[in-house]
């Protein structure tokens, strides 16, 4: 069934996050066919609509107003309904990131819609579209399908390749504009923590850091590890919990999910909280003395040492590259 799909494109910094283009491949299963209709949502966003048709987009709708300069669930769900009351689309994908995860199920509740959020892969299977999702922190995955209604979902970054970049790809961008009123939250101050580099949630490659980094500089070898192979730091709550790093690194049922190409865990004993936050990564090599460590059970290569050798030893042969 051809469908009309909005797919939500997420701006940082004037900057369109990957799971912009992530979301408009998933658009494009969704649609069967129909039109991919990426929105932006900000104060001076259409320069990043190119970018958008280079991914796939079929159009673009910008709503520009200086009151969404900064994200707020109040300003954003605006500007979104009143995009979705201009198109009616059928079906609408966002990123599942801290944005999307707070801004979908507003929205929905809006549209009186169901949402499936969090997914990691759609195919379209005996007349139907099919949304994978993993549930149970990540040790069973659930297949769902809409029978009525608008087909919303939430989705994974990393875990839905975008299309082939192509910059001779282009489009029709309008504008919808909207009176944004009643915002009972005004963002005043953006303060960054932990930002620089690559960004942990989107990253192909993690090197994470647990207790067995025993200190805030023993992440130091990690941190060049992740600099040669342009890849992020992250942590186990263990590691941000004993103050080595910030909790914005902290990967885990509480903290972020990443599925990144290569995850290489330091010093990670591999406790139940932590896998359902990394566990469907694509590679994972796990670096640790105890030989009976959990971390080993998911990891596609063991390496049993000492991080401190270890990783710098890498670091070596991955720069001779
Ligand atoms: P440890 O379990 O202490 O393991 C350290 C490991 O380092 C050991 O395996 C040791 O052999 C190894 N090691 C030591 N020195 C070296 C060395 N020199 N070289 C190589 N290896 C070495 N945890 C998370 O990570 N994320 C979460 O989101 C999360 N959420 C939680 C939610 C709840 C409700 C609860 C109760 C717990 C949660 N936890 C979470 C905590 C989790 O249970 C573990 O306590 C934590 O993951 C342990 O961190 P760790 O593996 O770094 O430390």
């Amino acid at each position: 069934m051809s469908r009309k799909v909005l797919v939500l494109g997420e701006v940082r910094d004037n900057t369109l996050r990957n799971v912009s283009f992530e979301a408009i491949a998933a658009g494009k299963t969704v649609a069967e066919g129909g039109e991919v209709v990426a929105v932006l949502i900000g104060d001076t966003v259409s320069s990043l609509a190119n970018e958008l048709f280079y991914y796939g987009a079929d159009r673009v709708v910008t709503v520009e107003d200086v009151k969404l300069k900064s994200y707020t669930p109040d300003g954003y769900s605006q500007a979104l309904l009143a995009v979705i009351e201009a198109e009616s689309p059928e079906g609408l994908v966002f990123g599942h990131t801290a944005l999307g995860k707070d801004l979908s199920p507003k929205v929905a509740g809006k549209l009186n819609s169901g949402l499936i959020s969090d997914v990691t892969s759609i195919e379209v299977a005996g007349g139907n579209t099919v949304f994978t999702r993993p549930i149970y922190s990540g040790k069973a995955f659930e297949k769902k399908i809409v029978t009525d209604g608008l087909v919303f979902a939430t989705i994974r970054p990393n875990n839905i390749a975008p299309l082939e970049k192509d910059e001779s790809r282009s489009g029709e961008v309008t504008s919808v504009s909207v009176d944004i009123k009643d915002l009972r939250t005004i963002v005043k101050e953006v303060v960054r923590k932990a930002s620089e580099g690559v960004d942990l949630s989107e990253a192909k490659v993690v090197i994470a850091g647990g207790r067995g980094v025993k200190s805030a500089d023993g992440f130091e070898p990690l941190k060049e590890l992740a600099t040669v192979l342009g890849g992020a730091v992250g942590a186990s709550r263990g590691a941000c919990d004993a103050d080595y790093c910030d909790y914005s690194l902290q990967i885990g049922q509480t903290g972020k999910v990443v599925t990144p190409d290569l995850y290489i865990a330091c010093g990670i004993s591999g406790a139940i909280q932590h896998l359902a936050g990394m566990s469907n990564s694509k590679v994972i090599v796990a670096i640790n003395k105890d030989p009976e460590a959990n971390i080993f059970k998911v990891a596609d290569y063991g390496i049993v040492g000492d991080l401190f050798e270890v990783v710098p030893l890498l670091t070596e042969e991955f720069k001779k590259l």
